[in-house]
């Protein structure tokens, strides 16, 4: 069904990477800016997952043995030093999701390259190390994103939704960046989501049902030869009941063999070493998809109903 499986190290018949987004009360501060310090259920349901549930995975994944990557906003980095030092103190990776998970696509180049900017030198502060990965918040991956990001020397992108399988993405230029693509599906936002002061209101699924979603994608995955990359936030999987259920997913994925766990950084230098000897070529997609609104509606506001 993948046209163009990956060569996965050890004969792995695919990739896993749990990939936590540490977001905390970051996105309550950017949702109502004025009011967030009221809001303090809301900021609890958040901060549980620096103060709880980050020291719960370093755990569980300690107990598999597994080293994965998180991604940071910058500004929960500085409010939450302590789980920053326990997530690389345990050898997981710290890649980059925005300074205060603003959203890339909503600013303009120069303000996304500021923000983007301030954040690296945080974590380059606080981990001694640059970045060399970047998720978008919210996916809000903009038109000038990778070129920023190929700027900074990043060395793989993991916000976009448009293969199974790692891809490049290339500039205008030609310059080129390894995508490490996941999708809705694997995001625990639609399963556990509930929220007043978000306006969100998913209905609640129990943790077995949303590990069915995320067990039938990693079936198929292991099936096919393709990348299972799991975007889940400590304040939602964390929580008890939900870890629980991750261990028997990690367990389930233990018994069925061949899996190559791994830190993002990790498999895409895994493709990256690949496109370069040749033994495997990813597909490219050319960035931007498209220079400006299509022509065929015309300058004015179309009308038409989606
Ligand atoms: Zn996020």
């Amino acid at each position: 069904m993948i046209r163009n499986p990956v060569p996965w190290p050890d004969g792995a018949r695919c990739a896993v990477a749990f990939t936590f987004d540490m977001d905390a009360d970051s996105i309550l501060h950017l949702a109502h800016h004025r009011s967030a310090d009221t809001r303090v259920a809301a900021t609890s349901f958040l901060r549980y997952g620096p103060e709880v549930a980050i020291p719960r995975l370093v755990d569980l994944y300690a107990r598999f043995s597994m080293r994965q990557t998180f991604f940071l906003p910058a500004w929960c980095m500085e409010r939450y030093p302590a789980a920053v030092e326990l997530i690389a103190s345990n050898g997981h990776e710290i890649a980059h999701h925005g300074y205060l998970h603003e959203a890339p696509n909503e600013l303009d180049r120069d303000e996304e390259r500021y923000w983007l900017e301030r954040a690296t030198e945080v974590i380059v502060s606080m981990t001694g190390e640059r970045p060399k990965g970047f998720r978008a918040p919210s996916y809000k991956f903009s038109r000038d994103t990778l070129d920023l990001l190929l700027a900074q020397d990043f060395r793989y992108d993991a916000s976009l939704m448009g293969d199974d399988v790692p891809y490049l993405l290339e500039s205008p230029e030609g310059r080129r960046l390894v995508e490490l693509p996941s999708h809705y599906a694997l995001d625990d936002w639609p399963h556990f989501m509930s929220s007043r002061d978000f306006n969100y209101f998913m209905s609640i699924k129990a943790p077995d049902q949303a590990m069915e979603v995320y067990r039938a994608e990693f079936d198929a995955m292991w099936e096919c030869g393709g990348l299972w990359i799991a975007v889940w936030h400590p304040f939602l999987s964390g929580r008890l009941a939900r870890c629980l259920a991750i261990a028997k997913l990690i367990e389930y994925m233990h018994e069925k063999g061949k899996v190559w766990f791994a830190r993002l950084d990790e498999i895409a230098a895994h493709v990256e070493a690949l496109s370069t000897s040749g033994e495997w070529t990813p597909r490219v997609d050319r960035l931007p998809f498209y220079p400006g609104p299509i022509p065929e509606l015309g300058d004015a506001e179309p009308g038409l109903a989606l």
